[in-house]
């Protein structure tokens, strides 16, 4: 399934991190240790993008944000539109996570509207997909991963895209969804992706780490991994891309 693509080994520092622990990271973090296997890449916040490209670039790490808004420029208070992640060095967006669809009421049309503004300006979005356990629990969950994904209806087949499954209930949680969960989750997304004109890498996310990433990162049509907690500490990242890399050599 798709065995052929490069993995991906993102990190979501969310709202998280100083100048300070930015550099101490850096300091830490060897640099991607086996580029031809894996790609390796971070989302720090905002006021970090800037400060953090040039030396994230040198080790071999791409940049990324975590949201941004869909018009170009003008009258939007506190936004930021794609051309400046774009001059800030980013090549990827997240986009959809759970904490900006639940706690900020992000809907599906608007995270069309900024996977649009995205593909314009040379942006690849992470599209975040995932049920809440009272969705798992009625046995909905995949109706519920295939309206999410039918945002991807009418867009460009071959614009860049990379889509994170990520179970509400297993982000920061510590809980992580079981391999068999994992790997039937991913085939369907495959599937409905396929129907929909599509063949980009699935990532899992969810309380990866260091003990669980070997078994995750070995799930059929799994393709690497969006990791919030665990990427704060260089340690604990490179950990997680190493079991990336053994996954895929
Ligand atoms: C996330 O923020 O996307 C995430 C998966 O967080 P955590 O790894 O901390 O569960």
């Amino acid at each position: 399934m798709s065995s052929e693509k490069r993995r991906l080994i993102a990190g979501n520092w969310k709202m998280n991190g100083s100048i300070q622990d930015a550099n101490d990271f850096m300091d830490a973090f060897g640099g991607n240790p086996a580029p031809d296997h894996v790609e390796v890449a971070l989302m720090p916040p905002f006021t970090l993008l800037h400060p953090m490209s040039d030396r994230l670039a040198s080790i071999g790490v791409a940049l990324g944000a975590q949201n941004v808004y869909y018009e170009d420029k003008g009258a939007f208070t506190g936004s930021i539109c794609p051309m400046m992640l774009r001059d800030a060095g980013c090549h990827y967006v997240i986009l959809g996570h759970s904490e900006r669809r639940s706690i900020i009421g992000e809907s599906n049309a608007q995270i069309r509207n900024k996977m649009n503004a995205s593909w314009l300006h040379g942006l690849e979005p992470i599209l975040c997909i995932g049920e809440t356990l009272e969705q798992r629990e009625k046995g909905i969950t995949n109706a519920v991963l295939a309206e999410q994904l039918a945002i991807l209806k009418g867009a460009p087949r071959d614009a860049a895209l990379t889509v994170a499954y990520e179970p509400v209930w297993a982000i920061g949680t510590g809980v992580t969804a079981s391999v068999d969960q994992v790997t039937e989750t991913h085939a369907f997304i495959h599937e409905e992706l396929n129907r929909l004109g599509h063949d980009c890498r699935v990532l899992y996310g969810g309380s990866v780490n260091p003990g669980n990433a070997e078994d995750l990162m070995a799930c059929p049509g799994v393709e690497g991994a969006l990791v919030g907690g665990a990427s704060l500490k260089a340690d604990s990242f490179m950990e997680i891309v190493k079991a990336a890399v053994k996954a895929a050599s």
